[in-house]
C-alpha cells in the first residue's frame, strides 16, 4: 500500500508559498508520495524529481492546467501543454503523451471548476478529495462512480501546513509515472485523509 499527495503546489506556482525542500521533508516525515502539480509549469516537478532520492520521497511529475473551461490535472505529462485551450483539446493533448487527465476540485464555486462537463469529457478521473476546498465533495465522487472513474485525492497545499495531509491510496507504490498512470487507469486507488504521525 501507498499513499501519494496528488495535489501540491510549490513556490513555482504564483500563488503558493510552498518551498520545494521543505515539502520534500514533510513528505518523508509522513511517508507519503507526492505528485508536484503546479499551475501550468512542471518545472517545479522536475526539480522535486530530480531531488526525490535525497529526501527518500517518492515524486511524480504532474501539472494543474488552465483550460477554458476550468483547472485538469495532468499526472505524466513530459511536456507543457499550451494554456486556456478547450478542456476536450487539452484532455487529447494530455492523452497524446500517454498521460491521465483528472477534474480539478470539478464543483468549486469558482471558474477554475469543470462542473457539468465533468460528466461528458474524456477523464481518467475525478478529484474527489480536496483538503483546501473543503475535503470530499459528494458530487465529485458521484460522477466518479456513475462514470467509472479513477477516484483521486490530494491536499492542494498552497502553503506547508497542508502538504501530504490528504492523498490517494494505491494498492503498491509506483515506481514511475508510467505504473502511477497505469493504476489510475485501471481505477486502483481511493482518496484518503492523512493523519499526522
Ligand atoms: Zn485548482
Ligand atoms: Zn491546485
Amino acid at each position: 500500500m501507498s499513499i501519494i499527495d496528488m495535489h501540491v503546489h510549490t513556490e513555482f506556482s504564483p500563488c503558493s508559498r510552498v518551498n520545494l525542500l521543505e515539502a520534500l521533508l514533510k513528505a518523508a516525515q509522513l511517508g507519503v508520495g507526492l505528485a508536484i502539480t503546479d499551475h501550468d509549469t512542471i518545472k517545479g516537478a522536475l526539480k522535486a524529481k530530480s531531488l526525490s532520492q535525497k529526501y527518500e520521497v517518492n515524486v511524480f511529475v504532474g501539472c494543474e492546467i488552465s483550460t477554458k473551461d476550468g483547472q485538469i490535472l495532468a499526472y505524466g505529462i513530459n511536456e507543457e501543454i499550451p494554456l486556456y485551450l478547450p478542456a476536450e483539446q487539452t484532455i487529447e493533448l494530455i492523452h497524446e503523451q500517454g498521460a491521465v487527465a483528472v477534474a480539478s476540485h470539478p464543483f468549486r464555486s469558482d471558474r477554475e471548476s469543470l462542473f457539468e462537463k465533468t460528466y461528458v469529457l474524456s477523464l481518467d478521473g475525478v478529484e474527489v478529495l480536496n483538503l483546501a476546498s473543503g475535503g470530499i465533495s459528494r458530487e465529485a465522487r458521484e460522477v466518479a462512480v456513475s462514470r467509472g472513474l479513477a477516484q483521486i485525492g490530494g491536499s492542494d497545499a498552497h502553503t506547508l501546513s497542508l502538504v501530504g495531509e490528504a492523498g490517494t491510496k494505491f494498492p503498491y507504490k509506483p515506481e514511475s509515472e508510467e505504473d502511477l498512470v497505469k493504476l489510475i487507469k485501471r481505477r486502483e486507488c481511493s482518496p484518503v485523509k492523512v493523519a499526522r504521525r
